[in-house]
Parts: structure tokens; sequence; C-alpha cells
């Protein structure tokens, strides 16, 4: 069986290496988990040979997810609401099932923290998935970004409140790549300083690098629990394996193969 990531560019996905440690972890050494790098003019052919082509189903990551959603025969509801699929599963006579596991993995990342309320940052494809999520869970969900009117957007479709200035929240989540590069000034480009910080106590950062973000640098050093882009990959990455394989993921082995790539 096969299975893989689709992106353009790709190649500096940690999916991989994840993904087939955990298969080989749970013996299924004959999967094979690869890149796919894939134009977008060539993806929706792409995307429909792959079933014939002995694939199980595929990750898909930017700029694909919208056009993963918009040819899949069947998808859930939290895909559909969201606008974007990351994980596809391919059935018999070319049946192409999409999922977003994006959104139940910063749950999962939570745990048994149940958050009343949360600020979201951004308003891309991946705070559409924080923003669902969150309001699933039962939090009121305040959003803020650079672009004021793709907030408000977001809010209004998802169920949240648009706002200009951060208010405290039981979780605060940054959805933009604000952070992705190092020695960049995350608290001159969103709308948290530093010691506000100190009024959330848990902050997720989508972005992932090594070392922390300084927003999680920050936080961390105000007390608060810190949950990186990276453990939201791997809780991503989990729940698209089961879907696939049927077995529980090992969580463990796919968090050690992502960070050791980090
Ligand atoms: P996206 O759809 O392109 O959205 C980007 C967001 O960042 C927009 O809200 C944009 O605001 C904001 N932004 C960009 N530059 C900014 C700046 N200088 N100041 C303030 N805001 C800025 O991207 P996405 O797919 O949501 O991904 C966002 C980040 O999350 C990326 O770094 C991505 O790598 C990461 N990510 C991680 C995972 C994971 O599994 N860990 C999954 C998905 C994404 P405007 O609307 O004003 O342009």
């Amino acid at each position: 069986m096969r299975l893989g990531v689709l992106g353009w560019p790709v190649a500096h996905s940690r999916s991989p290496a994840m993904h087939n440690a955990a298969l080989a972890a749970v013996g299924l050494g004959d999967w094979r988990y690869q890149h796919l790098p894939v134009a977008p003019e060539l993806f929706a052919e792409t995307v429909r040979a792959l079933g014939a082509a002995g694939f199980a189903g595929a990750n898909v990551t930017i700029p694909h997810k919208e056009a993963a959603l918009a040819l899949a025969t069947d998808a859930t509801a939290a895909a559909r609401t969201i606008g974007a699929a990351n994980t596809l599963t391919f059935g018999p006579a070319g049946a192409v099932a999409a999922d977003n596991t994006d959104a139940p993995a910063i749950l999962a990342a939570l745990g048994d923290e149940h958050p009343r309320s949360a600020l979201v940052l951004g308003a891309g494809g991946s705070a559409r998935a924080a923003v669902h999520a969150l309001r699933e869970a039962g939090a009121d969900v305040a959003v803020w970004n650079r672009t004021a009117a793709r907030a408000q957007a977001l809010a209004a479709e998802l169920g949240a409140r648009a706002v200009t200035v951060a208010a405290p929240a039981d979780v605060l989540v940054n959805c933009t790549s604000v952070g992705l590069q190092p020695g960049s000034l995350p608290f001159k480009e969103l709308p948290v300083d530093a010691d506000a910080l100190g009024e959330y106590p848990c902050v997720i950062d989508l972005v992932y690098r090594s070392p922390a973000t300084d927003l999680l640098q920050e936080a961390a050093r105000r007390g608060a629990r810190t949950i990186d882009g990276l453990e939201i990959l791997v809780r991503q990455g989990a729940l698209s394996f089961e879907r696939w394989t049927g077995r529980p993921a090992p969580l463990d082995v796919m968090r050690a193969a992502a960070r050791d790539e980090l």
C-alpha cells in the first residue's frame, strides 16, 4: 500500500519520516509514505489516478487543500464547513473521501483542557480549522486578523466574534505565518505583546521551527502551557494514519521522527 503528501512545493514536509516510522512501528513494513510534489494544474488528474496506482490515501498541504475538497466524491461535514481537506482516502471505482484532521488535531493536543474562551490570530486556512474546532468544543471564540475584513467574514461564517484588539482568553492560537523566520518580531505584527501573554494560560503556535518561536518562548517564560506547530502536525498525521490503517497511531514514534527531522 502507498500513502503520500501532496503539495507544491512539498520537499520540506516531515510527514514521510513521521508516517514511515509509524508504519514500521505497527508492523506495516510493506506500506510506504512518500512526497508527492504536484503542480496546481496537474492536481485533479493526479489525485484521480492515485487510487488505481495503489494509494490508500494522501495528506494534502499548501496550496491544494481547497482543491482537494472540491474534487472529492464524498466529504465530512467538518471538511465542508472549514472549506478545506488535508486528508484523502481512496476507495473503489475512483471514490475520493475528504476529511480535515487539522481541526480535531488542535483539540487532541489540548487533551483534557476544555477552553471556555479562545483568541485565534489569523483568518487563513488553519485559522478556519482552529475556529471550527474550538467552536465545536463549546468555546467562545474571538478572531483577530491583520486584514480585519477577513476576520469578520470568517467569524460570521463560523459563529465566532471578530475583534480588533486582543482580550484575555483560556487559549491563544497563532494561525498566522508570523514567527516562521527566526529573529522575526512577532509582537510588532500581532495584537498581543510579550507581557500580555501572561493572560493566556495556554498558547498554541501553529508555526513550527527550532528553537521554538519567540511567541512560545515568551509564553512559557510567563508560565503558560505551550503547544507548538509540530505537535499539531503530529496530531493531524496521527488522525489521518488511523483513518487509513485502522490501527492506533504510535504517537511517541511519530513525535520522535518529526522532531528528529526538525
Ligand atoms: P494562510 O491561509 O496563507 O493565512 C496566513 C495568515 O497569516 C493570514 O491570516 C494573514 O493575514 C496572516 N499574516 C501573514 N503575514 C502576516 C504579517 N506579517 N502580520 C500579520 N499577519 C500576517 O496560511 P495557513 O495555511 O492558515 O497557515 C498559517 C501558518 O500556520 C503557516 O505558517 C503554516 O505553516 C502553519 N500551519 C501549520 C500547521 C501544522 O500542522 N502545524 C498546519 C497548517 C498551517 P492577512 O489575511 O492579513 O493576509
